[in-house]
């Protein structure tokens, strides 16, 4: 029997639901570490969540513990921008950390938004 660390995971996560392909996704690209997806209430004509694989609540959690894994959610970020057309016009990239700044999802993840023209500062 081989040992296999396992990923930080909680069972009543919508998110990891989404990894485990127990919660349908319109999955655009999955790495070893990540998983992005279409967002259910698009923001903007390009609205993408890049996850973790592994569970944890926020951002910050996510790169005080794992900080290559949280390196891998930006780099995915950047490579869905330019494969969707929005790098060269501009597109946001959020963690929204925290119930006070509208996260509703404990599970980091980063919104990558754009194909629209974006205010500054954000609502
Ligand atoms: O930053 P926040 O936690 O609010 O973002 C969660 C996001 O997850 C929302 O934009 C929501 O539309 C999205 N979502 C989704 N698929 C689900 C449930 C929520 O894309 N099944």
């Amino acid at each position: 029997m081989t040992d296999q660390p396992s990923l930080p995971h909680q069972p009543d996560c919508l998110f990891c639901k989404i990894v485990s392909g127990d919660v349908p996704a319109t999955i655009v690209r999955e790495t070893d570490t990540t998983v992005a997806f279409r967002d259910i209430n698009p923001q903007a004509p390009t609205h993408i969540l890049v996850i973790p694989r592994a569970h944890y609540p926020d951002a910050a959690a996510l790169s005080a513990a794992e900080p290559a894994v949280a390196a891998d959610v930006l780099r995915e970020a950047g490579e869905i921008a330019a494969e969707e057309g929005i790098a060269e016009t501009g597109y946001r990239v959020v963690f929204n950390t925290g119930s006070g700044a509208g996260q509703t999802v404990f599970h980091a993840h980063a919104h990558v938004l754009g194909g629209r023209g974006l205010q500054w500062p954000p609502g």
